[in-house]
């Protein structure tokens, strides 16, 4: 077999063939709907900085990718793998995109199906899975990000309802969503709570003036004194382990859904170099371009191989929290340097709409910093190595 085959120009160390067929045919589904999809239309949605998010739902629910990982509830449960090869499919076409699909499946339906009551599971999960209904996940807030403890949020009893008050900053999906997650302090310490959002005293505007992930809704989420049944608060997950557990889900697809960008910036720069001519000969025919293609090649390669590593870890049972940092840290990390090499290559073509690369390196910051920032990770890590807590 030819090492670099033209049906897949990119898997260079034979990846593709490590997972098995159920998960690559879901693999090349969700590419298929990336292609047709959001391909098309994507550097119009960025340029005008919106996302038709409820039409798309729909049909990723269709596609059978909300909450894939779980099970029950019309949920797809496949492996922790066949679910990062797909947000590597979905990020190849936008981070937009995935973070749709990461919010909805790993942040908000992951917290119902992990921490939720039987109703709130009969409830929601069903009609997230399909689409009909959007979840947001508020967590951050303007003066507690990476230190998310910290958060002034606040739920307090009246009689048996909760009156839930605070701002949440952020907050992906937050505008067009139908129920939101939220983490708040009590006198019990941090809970989480079902918030249908045409609630009273809820509100949600959208941040505008965005120069990443603009192809994605991002709101704040504003809390004025929302009065909340008793059932409200999800029983489990006290304390930041439940919020931290979610964003453990997330950042699995992050892992995997980077380097899909970074894919893309490849494959488009690639093929960009070789009808380019430059000094009477391709661009790809000169030794810097190929310097850089092969050491790209080189990271995204790595990046894969750990990204499978993880996503096995996960489907055995073993994968510990400050493993993902690591696969978080190096997927973004690389994938953002590929995008900027590649916008290099690309020269003043680079810097517009009419090709991904500058698109992708300008999500890219966004990826870099929420789900954990890089320093975050590195600190995880560090931690992990030493023994020594250097957050504070
Ligand atoms: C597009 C977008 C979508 C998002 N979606 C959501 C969402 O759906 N839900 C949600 O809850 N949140 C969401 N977030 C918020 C995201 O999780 C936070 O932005 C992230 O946690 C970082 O918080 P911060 O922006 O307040 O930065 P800060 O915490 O203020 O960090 C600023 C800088 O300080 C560094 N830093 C932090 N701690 C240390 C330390 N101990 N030592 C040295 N340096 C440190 C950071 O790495 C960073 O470089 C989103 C963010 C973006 C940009």
């Amino acid at each position: 077999m030819p090492l670099v085959t033209p049906a897949a120009p990119l898997d260079y160390l034979g990846v593709d063939a490590l997972v098995d067929d159920e998960t690559r045919d879901l693999q090349a589904a969700v590419r298929h709907f990336v292609d047709e999809r959001v391909r098309p239309h994507v550097a119009t949605w960025f340029e005008d900085g919106r996302l038709p998010a409820r039409d798309l739902a729909r049909e990723l629910g269709e596609l059978g990718v909300l909450g894939m990982h779980l099970t029950g509830y019309g949920c797809a449960g496949t492996s922790a793998t066949a679910y990062g090869l797909a947000c590597l499919e979905l990020e190849a076409g936008d981070s937009g995109l995935r973070s749709l699909v990461s919010v909805q499946g790993s942040l908000a339906m992951y917290a119902i199906w992990r921490f939720g009551s039987a109703e709130h599971k009969q409830e929601w999960l069903p009609a997230m899975a399909a689409g009909r209904a959007i979840g947001c996940f508020g967590l951050t807030e303007p003066d507690f990000g990476s230190d998310p403890a910290g958060m002034r949020t606040r739920a307090r009893r009246d009689g048996d309802d909760w009156i839930l008050s605070g701002t949440k900053m952020w907050i992906t999906n937050g505008s067009v969503a139908d129920i939101a997650v939220v983490w708040a302090q009590t006198d019990d310490g941090i809970r989480g709570f079902v918030v249908p959002t045409d609630t009273p005293g809820f509100s949600a505007p959208e941040i505008k003036r965005k120069l990443s992930l603009r192809a994605s809704v991002t709101s704040e989420l504003v809390l004025d004194d929302v009065r909340l049944p008793a059932d409200a608060v999800l029983p489990g997950g006290t304390g930041m382990g439940g919020p931290l557990s979610c964003l453990n889900e997330a950042r699995m697809g992050i892992v995997f859904g980077a380097l899909g960008a970074a894919r893309d910036c490849l494959e488009t720069t690639i093929a960009y170099a070789q009808s380019r001519q430059i000094f009477d000969k391709p661009l790809a025919a000169h030794q810097i371009t190929q310097v850089k293609l092969a050491d790209m090649t080189v990271e995204l390669g790595k990046g894969l191989l750990l990204a499978l590593h993880l996503g096995r870890l996960k489907d055995t049972g073993t994968l510990d929290h400050r493993q993902i940092s690591l696969g978080k840290l190096n997927s973004v990390r690389e994938a953002l340097t590929i995008a900027n090499t590649c916008r290099t290559i690309l020269g003043a073509a680079g810097i517009t709409l009419d090709y991904p690369v500058m698109r992708h390196a300008a999500n890219l910051e966004s990826v870099l910093t929420y789900e954990g920032t890089s320093e975050v990770h590195q600190l995880v890590i560090g931690q992990t190595l030493t023994g020594h807590a250097a957050f504070r």
